[in-house]
């Protein structure tokens, strides 16, 4: 190892910030340089997204631009596309599509996971997930704008179809977008007048018995049977067969029309795994030792939703399930064993006990679990707000956060779609095109809601 090895993190999410923040607070002068690499260059705080595609709080306030806050460490926004660690390098593209080779010393490896999506007709066309800000933003401008088309539309299936949401998969991440979004409508139905709660038709979709299972059956139970009061159509032991054309078809003989589906049915480790030369287990991630380091590579450590990290707390052969809560644990420790080992000095197990789980359903709607004991309602809300507050990276996103919320109790939510945020060449594109100048049709994406754009 030379006498200032370069560390190379590659994501800056929940994990990779806060190893690159820990490693910061660690290291000695001259002792390693830090290197992150993350393709947006800032961190999504995940568990407040529900309430960035609600309206409750502005998407800007819910990522931590990783320039801010790592400041005695290299930044690079790009993505990671090859790692060959036995070469010690990695392949990183810029932006502008170039790319280059990085090499390093040690290896952080966290690019966290992908949405686990399914060969089923018509998903890729009209599917969208739920694991990035783009994503929320896009789905709330979907949402207010299928208000406007619905109250506006002469023809009744239109309108149908224009009011029908559909959701996969009734983990965290589909429950609180579900819930949230669906309270976000209900809130802008005020403002219009021709349609009524019952005219909007949300329907959730999960293949197995329960939902969310990352807490106790009882909490699943009881959270099933509020949103079940809320109207909410909740089909259990049910799959989606296709999706063509926004005709969705279940296995249970259902069919409806949607114009938004969201795939939140469960994640898988980031392929770039699968580029690399790194040790994988079954399901494709990366294995590694209770330590963090990973298994049979030397100088390489992973953590997070792309690693199978040891559950010493559980039954034999257990892995961490992918939660914030593991992840931002997983990183310090995960720092503290690089520092160990590069100073010769033993590592530390990860272990951590399951204590609870928080979950917002709306505004003052929630449940919660913690040390075993089942909360709801508002108290349950209240929880997962502090929580997630006291969570947030950096005073200045916390001190925002509550900004975003107190004004909340003063105004009601705004209900202005802005999807032409998606696509705001079309009117310049138009007036090019009458010039003569224009390249192509202007209004390709008559909603200026196109999936892969963001704002
Ligand atoms: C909607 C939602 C709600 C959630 N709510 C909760 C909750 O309430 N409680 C809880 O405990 N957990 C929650 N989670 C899960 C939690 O957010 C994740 O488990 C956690 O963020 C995983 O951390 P990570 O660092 O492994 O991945 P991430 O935080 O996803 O970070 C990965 C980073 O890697 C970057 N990256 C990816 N590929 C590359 C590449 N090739 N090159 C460079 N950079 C790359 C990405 O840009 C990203 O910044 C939620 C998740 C979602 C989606």
């Amino acid at each position: 190892m030379p006498p200032c090895p370069r560390i190379l993190v590659v994501g800056g999410g929940a994990v990779g910030m806060n190893v690159a923040l820990r490693l910061q607070r660690r290291l000695r002068p001259g002792e390693a340089e830090v290197t992150v690499v993350d393709t947006t260059g800032y961190l999504t705080y995940q568990p407040f997204l529900p309430e960035a595609a609600a309206g409750s709080l502005e998407p800007r306030h819910v990522v931590v631009p990783l320039r801010r806050v790592l400041r005695r460490s290299r930044v690079v926004t790009g993505t990671v596309t090859a790692i060959r660690h036995a070469d010690r390098v990695a392949h990183v593209e810029l932006p502008d599509g170039e790319g280059f080779d990085l090499s390093y010393d040690v290896l952080v490896c966290c690019p966290g996971s992908v949405a686990r999506a399914l060969a089923i007709p018509g998903l890729g066309e009209v599917g969208i997930g739920f694991k990035t800000v783009a994503e929320a933003i896009y789905l709330r401008n979907r949402v207010l704008r299928r208000l406007e088309l619905a109250a506006s539309t002469p023809d009744p299936a239109t309108r149908a179809r224009a009011l029908t949401f559909v959701f996969v998969g009734g983990g965290y991440a589909g429950i609180e977008a579900l819930a949230e979004l669906e309270s976000m409508a209900r809130d802008a139905l005020r403002f219009f007048p021709g349609l009524d709660r019952r005219d909007l038709r949300w329907v959730l979709v999960e293949a197995t018995d329960r939902i969310l299972p990352e807490v106790s059956a009882g909490l699943g139970r009881s959270t099933l049977e509020q949103l079940r009061r809320r109207g909410i159509d909740v089909r259990l032991g049910t799959r989606l067969r296709s999706a063509v054309g926004g005709h969705v078809v279940l296995d249970d003989g259902t069919e409806l029309d949607a114009d938004t589906l969201v795939w939140t049915a469960g994640v898988r480790a980031h392929p770039l795994v699968e580029r690399s030369d790194l040790p994988r287990d079954e399901r494709g991630r990366i294995r590694v030792a209770a330590d963090l380091a990973i298994d049979g590579a030397d100088d390489a450590w992973a953590a997070g939703d792309s690693a199978a990290v040891p559950d010493l707390t559980g039954p034999p052969g257990a892995t961490c399930a992918p939660s914030a809560q593991h992840a931002v644990r997983q990183a310090v420790r995960l720092a503290d064993n690089l520092v160990a080992s590069l100073r010769g000095e033993p590592t530390v197990p990860y272990r951590h006990a399951y204590v609870g789980s928080v979950a917002s359903l709306g505004l003052y709607r929630g449940a919660a679990e913690l040390y075993g004991v089942r909360i709801r309602g508002f108290p349950a809300w209240w929880l997962h707000r502090t929580y997630h507050l006291a969570r947030l990276p950096t005073w200045n996103r916390r001190l925002r956060v509550i900004a975003d919320w107190t004004l909340a109790l003063l105004f009601r939510r705004e209900i202005v779609s802005l999807g032409e945020f998606a696509n705001p060449r079309r009117d310049f594109r138009l007036a090019a095109e009458l010039a003569g100048t224009g390249d192509g049709p202007a209004a390709r994406d008559p909603q200026g809601e196109s999936p892969t754009a963001t704002t």
